[in-house]
């Protein structure tokens, strides 16, 4: 939207007219938007980008000042002798406490409003002690984190796939004792900011998604269990209840081996080959113990001829169980993290091999897959911009400027 042309009064009272009931609809999250696209803006850039009237842009800065979500940074430029005051998005003015729990273990983190986190923490935990007793280890872990910020939501990554409407767990195949607990509601209890729940796949597909500027991807979890988020057009492919992209547990392409059993109860899943638990239990069987799913890493890294054998057929498997996924959905990126990933180009090569063998050349052109650089934190960054992207919603940047959420009744 343009500023009204200067060319005639008719165009400029229609223009005119247009931009009114523009404004009449919009919202001071659409002005918002803007600062979290651009960071820095002048009143006059606001305006231009906003198609906005200057008194209805004057009004949103005012409230998203008030609210603290803007700061007036001054030293604008002229516009016709008059200075443009400058005004700069506030990341800091609040924080997504976030906790991405694995199988293993959990990374807790204070994210400011951009995503990022400010400090994080991990814990070693069983995810099978069930829910009370590790969601009582992340609250734990938050009250570490430190007290000095206003908490505007809590997000909630878990391994295992999550009825997104009801956010809920749902027969999670390795959390016993998860199967339908209300996460959000043992959270709710306790603070008064809104608490989301999510795959921890679907979460690090969009950390990745932002991070690479790319709408289409495709982002592997390959830690002690297998998992998918899926990105396309910029939104979390969740299906009709949340469990897209559980592809640990499609079937693994293999016909000359014996069958193998998964921890979900089926056979030949692709985890029961190429899961951090499933090469554990291979190694076990030529008497190389290992305890976890680093351990392997580890021995790859030393060069161990068994342990690189089994994470090079691991990466066959996961590379033809995703040569179905890009000719499906076609992505532009892959990426890999989790500790598995951190077999670099043993586990790399497999999966490349396969995914350019059973695809067309359409789907891989211009086709990348690469190691996550956001490692670990992957998890948490993407939670937080899922809570985020739902807490700068119209309905809700219109309640935090009547009240923020750490000051609404508990
Ligand atoms: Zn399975």
């Amino acid at each position: 939207m343009m500023s009204p042309s200067d060319d005639g009064q008719p165009g400029r009272l229609r223009e005119g007219r247009r931009m009114r009931s523009i404004d009449g609809g919009s919202h001071a999250s659409d002005v918002l938007a803007l600062f979290r696209e651009h960071g820095e803006l002048s009143r006059t850039d606001v305006i231009e980008l906003s198609g906005l009237s200057r008194s209805t842009v004057n009004q949103r800065l005012a409230s998203l000042s008030a609210a603290g979500l803007l700061a007036d940074v001054g030293g604008g430029e002229s516009t016709g002798g008059r200075p443009s005051s400058r005004f700069a998005f506030q990341a800091s003015r609040a924080v997504i406490l976030t906790a991405d729990i694995g199988a293993s273990g959990f990374v807790v983190a204070a994210c400011d409003l951009n995503g990022v986190p400010l400090v994080h923490a991990e814990r070693v935990i069983n995810v099978w002690e069930g829910p009370d007793a590790v969601l009582s280890a992340v609250d734990e872990a938050f009250g570490g984190l430190g007290h000095d910020f206003d908490v505007w939501g809590i997000a909630i990554g878990v391994p295992g796939p999550v009825e997104f409407a009801a956010r809920r767990v749902v027969n999670p195949p390795i959390m016993t004792g998860w199967d339908r607990f209300d996460i959000a509601a043992w959270f709710a209890g306790r603070y008064a900011a809104p608490v989301s729940v999510e795959n921890d796949a679907n979460a690090r597909a969009v950390a990745e998604a932002r991070l690479h500027h790319v709408d289409n991807i495709i982002s592997l979890k390959l830690g002690t269990g297998i998992g998918a988020g899926l990105v396309f057009n910029g939104q979390i492919i969740r299906g009709d209840k949340g469990a897209a992209g559980d592809i640990g547990h499609t079937q693994a392409t293999m016909s000359d081996a014996e069958p193998r059993e998964c921890r979900c109860g089926n056979l030949d899943c692709v985890e029961a080959y190429a899961g951090g638990w499933a090469i554990q239990r291979e190694l076990e069987k030529v008497g190389i113990h290992t305890n976890t799913t680093n351990d392997i890493v580890a021995l790859v890294a030393s060069g161990d001829m068994e342990a690189m054998r089994r994470v090079r057929a691991a990466g066959r498997i996961i590379g033809d169980a995703i040569a179905d996924l890009v000719s499906i959905l076609n992505p532009r990126t892959i990426t890999l993290s989790g500790q598995l990933a951190d077999c670099d180009e043993v586990l790399m090569s497999g999966i490349r091999e396969r995914v350019y063998q059973h695809t067309v050349p359409l789907a891989t052109g211009s086709l990348q897959i690469t190691k996550s650089t956001l490692g670990e934190l992957a998890g948490v960054t993407g939670l937080a911009l899922i809570a985020i992207d739902a807490l700068f919603e119209p309905e809700s940047v219109d309640a935090i400027l009547e009240a923020p959420p750490a000051l609404r009744g508990a």
